[in-house]
């Protein structure tokens, strides 16, 4: 079944100084699909996942999310970076605002939502990711996988269009991989369009529907999981996989 485009990359190069770290970029992410990126250290995954939500520009080629184009910046460019949702490494919230706070802070903010409307999406968002009892504490009083789960609902609160996660477990201690894995696996489940890099090759596995293999900013395999675990093509993907797995 074809999926309708909704993050599509086409021609994509971006340098930094003398370094080319994206090479012809050719990706499109259907609605509703779950892509697994993943790569050597320095291929590039983190400047992908930047460029589709602007922090980082491109020289060339296009991106384009649910049909328009990305703008350089302003107004519109704030509103569609909102559309997709990032979960980072390190959880990035703000320390000084409670949990229930975090949440709610961008949709009043960006969205202009009224406080009481937000609230209550902000706890329904926490109750999904099984925090909502720790709604009032601060997040240096909640474990790393507790915080990853808090910076998951702030990025669902603006209700958006795609999450990009960039390697959402790698900072954490492994007991606490898989409570922040499992909130994904929901999440897919749901239909949530998703782009993840990283190096859990279960997740890949039982929640992908793609994995993009890349290499020297290059993607050098797009393939369904069971071939690219099974059968890689490229010596590249077949390297890396016995490192890895
Ligand atoms: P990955 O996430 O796959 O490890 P990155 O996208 O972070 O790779 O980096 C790709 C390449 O670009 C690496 O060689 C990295 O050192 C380089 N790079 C990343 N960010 C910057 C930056 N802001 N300035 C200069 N070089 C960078
Ligand atoms: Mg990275």
């Amino acid at each position: 079944m074809a999926r309708e485009p909704l993050i599509v990359l086409s021609g994509v190069n971006k340098h930094f100084g003398q370094l080319h770290v994206l090479k012809d970029i050719e990706l499109t992410i259907g609605r509703g699909e779950v892509v697994v990126v993943i790569g050597p250290s320095g291929s590039g995954k983190s400047t992908l996942c930047r460029a589709i939500n602007r922090l980082e520009p491109v020289e060339s080629g296009t991106i384009t999310i649910d049909g328009e184009p990305l703008p350089a910046e302003g107004r519109a460019l704030a509103r569609l970076r909102a559309d997709v949702g990032m979960v980072f490494q390190s959880f990035n919230l703000f320390a000084h605002k409670t949990v229930l706070q975090n949440v709610m802070l961008a949709p009043v903010k960006v969205r202009g939502r009224g406080k009481a409307e937000s609230e209550r999406h902000a706890r329904e968002l926490l109750e999904r990711v099984g925090l909502v009892a720790h709604a009032d504490k601060y997040p240096a009083q909640l474990s790393g996988g507790q915080q990853q789960r808090v910076a998951i609902a702030r990025a669902l609160a603006m209700n958006p269009k795609a999450m990009l996660f960039d390697e959402p477990t790698s900072a954490l201690d492994p007991e606490m991989i898989n409570e922040v894995l499992e909130v994904m696996r929901q999440l897919a489940e749901e239909g949530m369009t998703m782009v993840v890099v990283t190096h859990e090759m279960g997740f890949a596995r039982s929640a992908a529907h793609r994995v993009v293999f890349m290499a020297d900013g290059r993607i050098i395999e797009d393939r369904v999981p069971e071939e690219f675990f099974t059968a890689p093509e490229s010596e590249r993907a077949k390297d890396f996989l016995s490192k890895i797995l």
